[in-house]
C-alpha cells in the first residue's frame, strides 16, 4: 500500500508564492486522492508488490486508473520535494554547468521552461529531465510521466512543474503564468541538484 507522504515542510511555508490554502487541498484532497486510487487500482494485480517507479516503467498506455493515479502519487511526491521555503535563486554547481552547456544559460533555460508550461494545453506537468545528465525540457498531459514508455517524453525527471488549475487557480486564477514566475521563487535547487547527480 502506497501512503500519502508528509509534506517536507508547512502548509503556510511557501506564502506568498504558494498559498496555504492551495498546499492544503492539494495536499490532502488531490494527492490523498491519487494515493487512495492508486492503492485500489492494484489490489489484487502483478504491480501490487512492484515500486511506484517500477509501476509506471511497466504499464501499458490502456492501464487508465493505474496510469492517471500512478502518475498522479509519483508527479506529486517529487513536486513537493522540488519546492522549499528556503528555495527561489539560481541553481550552483554541476547542475548549473551543465543548464548552462544545454540550454545556453541560466535565463534562457527559464524562459524555456516557462514557455513549456504556459503551452500544454489543459492540465499536465512540465519537466526537466536529464538521459544520463543530458538535460532537455518536455511536458505531458494529465499525470504522465517521462518514466512511462509509451510518452513522448523521456529520461529522469528531476524538476516537475504541476499546472493543473487546482495548483495554482485559488491564488493566481487563470494567470498560469504568473503562478511559474511564483514558482520560481520557490524552487528547491538543492534537490534538484541531487536528483541530477544520481541521473548520471
Ligand atoms: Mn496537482
Amino acid at each position: 500500500m502506497f501512503k500519502l507522504p508528509d509534506l517536507p515542510y508547512d502548509y503556510n511555508a511557501l506564502e506568498p508564492y504558494i498559498d496555504e490554502a492551495t498546499m492544503r487541498v492539494h495536499h490532502t484532497g488531490h494527492h490523498q486522492g491519487y494515493t487512495n486510487k492508486l492503492n485500489a487500482a492494484i489490489e489484487g494485480t502483478c504491480y501490487e508488490n512492484m515500486s511506484i517507479d517500477e509501476i509506471l516503467k511497466t504499464i501499458h498506455i490502456h492501464e487508465t486508473a493505474i496510469r492517471n493515479n500512478g502518475g498522479g502519487y509519483w508527479n506529486h511526491n517529487l513536486y513537493w520535494q522540488i519546492m522549499s521555503p528556503d528555495g527561489g535563486g539560481e541553481p550552483r554547481g554541476e547542475l548549473s554547468d551543465a543548464i548552462k552547456r544545454d540550454f545556453g544559460s541560466i535565463d534562457s533555460f527559464k524562459d524555456a521552461f516557462k514557455k513549456a508550461g504556459l503551452g500544454r494545453f489543459g492540465s499536465g506537468w512540465a519537466w526537466l529531465v536529464s538521459s544520463h545528465g543530458k538535460l532537455s525540457i518536455c511536458t505531458t498531459a494529465n499525470q504522465d510521466n517521462p518514466l512511462m514508455k509509451f510518452v513522448d517524453c523521456s529520461g529522469k525527471p528531476i524538476l516537475g512543474m504541476d499546472v493543473w488549475e487546482h495548483a495554482y487557480y485559488l491564488k493566481h486564477q487563470n494567470k498560469r503564468g504568473n503562478y511559474i514566475d511564483d514558482f520560481f521563487r520557490v524552487i528547491n535547487w538543492d534537490k534538484v541538484a541531487e536528483l541530477f547527480a544520481e541521473s548520471k
